[in-house]
């Protein structure tokens, strides 16, 4: 589980004022780009000279940063071309963000054979990018860098569902908005105390084995972001690498 007491004080100072950040654009969840907007105003942090230094426009990126969105879920037979027309499309009516995930293996789904297993979604956004690239497009996503490194191959991240909690109705969901069978806690404390976390995941559970879902792998992103803010800048900067090995599935 993730340690905020753990961190340095900027970094919860960063935490906070993106919280902010997000709640003031009325923005339904908290994504690493409000960090990184965050960490770009600490005009004592060590994220800002580092951008200066690599001759960043911090007006511009601050101006991004604050900015919308459309979701986009994959499934099998995906064309990687129609993807790539569809986010240049997005950009071109100046939708500020698309948020793209591969669709959850959805048990009681009616038909099965149209999700798309780990390493074809990764083969699929690989593919995707590579168009993109290709093209010159500059497609916006509601998503981390690091979701996006994930979504390449490039990250063997597991999950952290907690990161996402859902609340509705019945309460609070368990373990996530993904699994419909596991129960519901009564209250956050409830959730977070009382859930069996180490039996959700990838090669934990069989229900989760195809999930690459950003509700439970995002978070591992942001944490991830938090812990190696260069890789992030890195991958943010230059994107995601397309070809080559891919990293194993986390265990
Ligand atoms: S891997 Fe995580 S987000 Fe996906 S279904 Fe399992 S618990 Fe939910």
């Amino acid at each position: 589980m993730i340690r905020f007491d753990k961190f340095t004080l900027k970094s919860q100072e960063a935490l906070q004022a993106a919280q902010t950040h997000a709640q003031e654009k009325s923005n339904p969840q908290l994504v690493p780009e409000h960090l990184l907007w965050a960490l770009i105003q600490q005009k004592d942090g060590v994220v800002l000279p580092v951008l200066q230094k690599l001759g960043a426009n911090i007006q511009v990126l601050a101006t991004e940063l604050s900015a919308a969105v459309a979701n986009c879920t994959l499934y099998a037979g995906e064309d990687p071309e129609d993807v790539a027309n569809f986010f240049d499309f997005a950009n071109s009516l100046g939708i500020e963000g698309v948020m793209m995930s591969p669709g959850y293996s959805y048990q009681h789904a009616p038909r099965q054979d149209v999700f798309l297993g780990r390493r074809k979604s990764k083969e699929l956004f690989r593919e995707i990018f590579k168009i993109g690239k290709k093209r010159g497009s500059k497609w916006h996503f509601n998503q981390s860098s690091m979701f996006i490194d994930f979504l390449a191959g490039n990250q063997s991240y597991q999950c952290t569902p907690w990161a996402n909690p859902t609340y509705n109705v019945f309460g609070w969901q368990k373990p996530c908005y993904l699994l419909v069978d596991e129960g519901y806690a009564t209250s956050f404390k409830d959730l977070i105390e009382n859930t069996d976390w180490d039996k959700y995941g990838v090669g934990r559970n069989p229900k989760c084995d195809n999930c690459m879902a950003h509700c439970g792998y995002e978070g591992t992103a942001v944490e991830h972001t938090i812990s190696s803010p260069l890789t992030a800048l890195n991958v943010f900067l230059f994107g995601p690498r397309l070809d080559g090995e891919m990293a194993p599935d986390s265990e």
